[in-house]
C-alpha cells in the first residue's frame, strides 16, 4: 500500500515536472504585449478620455515655430523650466531669421537652464537657417520633411505636427509614453520607434494626438515612475503592472 502511495507520488511529480517547459514563455512570444486586444484598449482610451478630457501640449506658443524651437529645448528638461525660458526667449527671437542670425555664445547662455546648452543652440540655428533655406521660413507639414531639419527627431515632429497643425503623423513617444505604455502591456519594447509602431497598430489613428497628450499627463499627474499613485489612478482595474502600488 505504502508503495502504491510513493509511486503515485512520484508519478505525480515527474509529470508537473514533464509538463514545466509547456507552460514556460517561448523567446518568440515574450515580447508581445498581451494587452492589446480591442475591447481592452477601447476601455483604455475611454479611461483615458474621462480623466483628461482636456489634455494638451503644456508648451506654451503662438505658433508652429515657436512650439518646435520649444520641443528641442524641452529634451531632458521640463515643459515648466522651458516655459520659463521662452517668455524672453521668443521676445528677442521672434522669427526664423532671428535665430538663424543670431550670436551663438549670447544664445548659449539664454537657453542655458534648459541643459545640454550647446548642442541646443546649434539645433536651434540649424533648424531655424534650414526653415529659410528649405521651407520659406515655415513649419513643413510632413514628417519626413520635419525630420530633415537639425535636432527634430520622430517625437519633436509628432508634438510639432500634432499640436500646431492637428497632423496625427504618429504618437509622441516620451519617457511617460514608454512607461506607462509598457504597464499597460500595450507594449513590451523599451526603444521608442519600436513602441511608437506598437501604439500605431493599435491605436485609432483619430487617437493619435489626444493619446500622446492623455498619457504624459497620466505620467506627469498620477503614474508617477517611482511611485505610480495606483489609488487615484481610474486605469486601476484594468491594469496589471508589477510595480502596481496597490
Ligand atoms: S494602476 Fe498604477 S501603475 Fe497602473 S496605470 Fe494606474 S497609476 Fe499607473
Amino acid at each position: 500500500m505504502r508503495a502504491k502511495k510513493i509511486k503515485k507520488a512520484t508519478s505525480k511529480k515527474s509529470a508537473a515536472k514533464k509538463s514545466k517547459p509547456l507552460a514556460k514563455k517561448t523567446s518568440a512570444t515574450k515580447n508581445v504585449a498581451a494587452g492589446t486586444d480591442a475591447k481592452r484598449v477601447a476601455a483604455i482610451l475611454a479611461k483615458l478620455d474621462e480623466a483628461y478630457p482636456a489634455a494638451t501640449c503644456e508648451l506654451k506658443h503662438e505658433n508652429a515655430f515657436q512650439l518646435l524651437i520649444s520641443t528641442i529645448l524641452s529634451a531632458q528638461c521640463t515643459d515648466v523650466r522651458v516655459n520659463q525660458v521662452a517668455q524672453t526667449l521668443y521676445k528677442k527671437y521672434p522669427t526664423p531669421e532671428a535665430f538663424a542670425n543670431a550670436n551663438p555664445s549670447e544664445l548659449e547662455q539664454e537657453i542655458r537652464p534648459t541643459g545640454f546648452f550647446r548642442n541646443k543652440t546649434k539645433s536651434i540655428m540649424g533648424a531655424s537657417k534650414a526653415l529659410l533655406e528649405n521651407f520659406g521660413g515655415q513649419v513643413p507639414r510632413t514628417m519626413e520633411e520635419v525630420l530633415t531639419l537639425p535636432g527634430a527627431a520622430r517625437k519633436t515632429a509628432n508634438v510639432v505636427l500634432g499640436t500646431a497643425y492637428g497632423i496625427a503623423s504618429g504618437i509622441v513617444v516620451d519617457t511617460h509614453v514608454i512607461r506607462i505604455s509598457n504597464r499597460l502591456d500595450l507594449t513590451r519594447n523599451e526603444d521608442p520607434r519600436k513602441i511608437e509602431q506598437d501604439l500605431m497598430q493599435i491605436i485609432p489613428k483619430e487617437k493619435w494626438i489626444q493619446f500622446s497628450h492623455q498619457v504624459i499627463w497620466h505620467g506627469r499627474r498620477v503614474c508617477y515612475a517611482r511611485k505610480p499613485n495606483c489609488m487615484e489612478c481610474n486605469l486601476e482595474k484594468i491594469c496589471y503592472a508589477k510595480d502596481k502600488t496597490i
